[in-house]
């Protein structure tokens, strides 16, 4: 079973520092930005200690192929403005290009906002930017998931159909799927009842096009179409529903990453993140009550 969680990239180690921090929590992979999610400067791959980060890696027996990459949320494939389109494509095909040479397989992107226009003229945007992406990178076997959204203002991918209709629009095998929890609660998908989301998955996507999960409760309940994660238990998914996806047996070698938020202690309002409690709670298979009291969770 691979849990992880988003680690940061920021400090003086760079990407070593993402797999110390990983390697803190008890995880056996990882998520990473390959710079600020919000923006668009990156720092030249030659200074982020890849080599470093690479060899500690293999010296705790931690796979390339279980890191995943984050690409930043201000990118848009869907915009109405073919500028901003043109824009989108040409910083994924970089970021696509940084993913390969960080030694991971797979970047996971949000797929777009449709705005002001037609659903379907926003999904057809994707398509055509998608193709565009990988035409750039035809060298590369680099993945782009496409993470399941939880619907919240006019983001594309909130439904099954809606990724599906992306997928087989581009038709290549190097599109596939990030699924999110805490999304595809908020944008309808009852995750208490298991084996009925995944049935419709299989059915309408194909479970084999899974390449990474997003593990994160939810704050709101289900279809509340809001995106606000909450820690492991705490919140409408609930521990056990969580607990099924990360141990089920068709998805056991794929990662899992938690995205929940950090936390205060009980004295102090000092934020910390919960992951090495929260890994450990899924690693025992049990809400740990003492753990638990360690951390109070925090609005955010
Ligand atoms: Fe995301
Ligand atoms: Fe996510
Ligand atoms: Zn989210």
């Amino acid at each position: 079973m691979l849990i992880g969680s988003h680690v940061g990239m920021g400090g003086k180690d760079k990407m070593l520092g993402s797999v110390k921090e990983a390697l803190s929590y008890g995880a056996n992979c990882f998520m990473i930005y390959t710079g600020a999610p919000q923006n668009t400067r990156r720092s030249a791959i030659e200074t982020l200690k890849v080599e470093e980060a690479h060899q500690l890696m293999k010296d705790n027996d931690l796979k390339l192929e279980n890191i995943v990459i984050h690409a930043p949320y201000i990118m848009n494939l869907a915009n109405p403005s073919p500028e901003k389109r043109e824009y989108a494509v040409s910083f994924l095909t970089n970021e696509v290009i940084r993913t390969d040479k960080l030694g991971a397989t797979q970047i996971v992107l949000h797929p777009g906002s449709h705005l002001t226009q037609d659903l379907y003229v926003g999904l057809d945007n994707i398509i055509e930017g998608l193709k565009k992406v990988l035409n750039n990178t035809k060298d590369l076997r680099t993945l782009i998931a496409l993470e399941t959204m939880a619907g919240k203002g006019t983001e594309c991918g909130k439904t099954f159909a809606e990724l599906a209709y992306i997928i087989k629009g581009v038709n290549s095998d190097r599109i596939t799927v990030c699924f999110d929890t805490c999304h595809v609660n908020d944008s309808g998908y009852d995750l208490n009842n298991l084996d009925k989301v995944f049935a419709d998955f299989d059915q309408i996507v194909g479970k084999e096009k899974i390449t990474a999960f997003h593990i994160n409760d939810s704050k709101n309940p289900r279809s509340a179409k809001k995106d606000r994660h909450q820690n492991i238990g705490l919140g409408h998914i609930g521990f056990d529903a969580l607990k099924k996806i990360i141990y089920h047996q068709d998805f056991l070698n794929i990662p899992k990453i938690l995205e929940t938020p950090y936390v205060e202690n009980l004295e102090g309002n000092m934020k910390f993140p919960p992951y090495k409690h929260e890994i450990l709670m899924i690693k025992k298979g049990k809400m740990n009550d003492q753990l638990l009291d360690t951390i109070t969770n925090t609005e955010n």
